[in-house]
């Protein structure tokens, strides 16, 4: 595959994401796909989503996880219902990530991403050390299907995050960054965070996000790809710096939009080819 392709975040039945047609109409060569509810996950719609993908001329690169119940209206909620931090569904939905990796190899993939929840920040609590069990256990499951981890960025600063995965120190645990959701969330100037973390970053977002009045309290406001904060030529440049040569998977977040989605990422997707032929130039 050639370096940085275009891709996009897509979905079957199920969470965020573009539906397959959108990628299929905008021509994207990849995509990542939330994944879809327990009862698609069978072998035979593993094998239709295949075809599908092939007719469409489509690389599905990352699988991810997503769990009923989580909401991500405000940043106390999300603290409160995204991931595996939350002790109550914890059991349950660590058993469904495995599941959902299960699935992914179904696919033949062999990338699982996930927003783990907000990974609390004193390292001498026991949810802490609970946090980082259920870390080795996932990341030992997928480890056995010769799958990587990719934390999903922007609940945890840079050195928060970094802190967190040498804690967990399981050799397939990496990054998925995502430089507007630093900013949505107050956790940090995206270009120094990704400078910070990049030996471990091995897929990525391509959002744009504005910072709220207060960071960290209140969400900022994700935005149209380049009207917002994170300065896509220099989030490109750092990328190039870093070494990272995956797929630049573009991410809008407005489902009860999908004709202004769908021409938003046509035009993401114009920028981004513009720019990465300037930046691998
Ligand atoms: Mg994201």
């Amino acid at each position: 595959m050639e370096k940085w392709p275009i891709g996009v975040f897509a979905s079957i039945d199920a969470g965020l994401g573009v539906k397959l047609e959108v990628a299929r109409d905008l021509g994207v060569p990849t995509i990542q796909l939330h994944a879809p509810h327990a009862s698609s996950r069978t072998q035979a719609n593993a094998d239709g989503f295949l075809k599908k993908i092939a007719d469409y001329g489509i690389q599905l690169t990352c699988v991810f996880g997503g769990f009923d119940g989580e909401s991500y209206a405000d940043i106390p909620t999300v603290s409160r219902t995204v991931g595996l931090v939350p002790p109550e569904t914890r059991a349950a939905r660590t058993k469904e990530l495995k599941e959902i990796a299960d699935f992914a190899n179904l696919l033949g993939c062999k990338v699982v991403g996930l927003h783990i929840g907000f990974v609390p920040h004193d390292r001498s609590l026991p949810l802490y050390q609970e946090v980082i069990a259920v870390a080795r256990d996932v990341c030992d499951h997928c480890a056995a299907q010769g799958q990587s981890l990719h934390l999903e960025t922007g609940q945890e600063t840079a050195d928060d995050l970094l802190a967190f995965i040498q804690d967990v120190a399981r050799p397939n645990l990496f990054i998925n960054f995502d430089p507007a959701n630093m900013i949505l969330y107050g956790t940090g100037e995206p270009i120094a965070a990704l400078k910070k973390v990049g030996r471990y970053v091995r897929s990525i977002h391509c959002k744009d996000g504005k910072w709220s009045p207060e960071p960290g309290k209140t969400w900022g406001q994700e935005v149209p790809l380049g009207d917002g904060d994170v300065g896509m030529e220099k989030y490109l440049r750092t990328l190039r710096e870093i070494g990272y040569d995956g797929p630049l998977t573009i991410e809008r977040e407005i489902p009860q939009e999908p004709e202004r989605q769908k021409a938003e990422i046509g035009r993401a997707i114009k920028l981004l080819t513009e720019l990465r032929q300037k930046v691998l130039a």
